[in-house]
């Protein structure tokens, strides 16, 4: 009798984990096709390129250094004025 239980509590227990792994499986599909939209949404905006290290960056984002070279950030900006290539 005990060991009729304890094959029941182990069923209920392989249940439950396999109800719970299809769930993150679900969720992993929407949030990778929530992303691939993202991704196809995202080149509309105009993006150039960091002259130092060469992430794309939206140009409203970009930091123009003086002689018209783009760069992510600030810091990258300084580096690579300091630094040319
Ligand atoms: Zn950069």
């Amino acid at each position: 009798m005990a060991r009729l239980f304890v094959l029941i509590a182990a069923a209920v227990l392989v249940y439950a984990y396999l109800k719970r792994q299809r769930q993150d499986e679900r969720r992993t599909v929407r949030e990778e096709a929530a992303t691939a939209s993202a991704r196809v949404v995202a080149p509309a905006k105009p993006v150039r390129a960091c002259a130092l290290c060469g992430v794309f960056i939206p140009e409203d984002e970009i930091v123009i250094a003086k002689g018209g070279l783009a760069f992510c950030s600030e810091a990258h900006r300084r580096r690579g004025h300091a630094e040319p290539h």
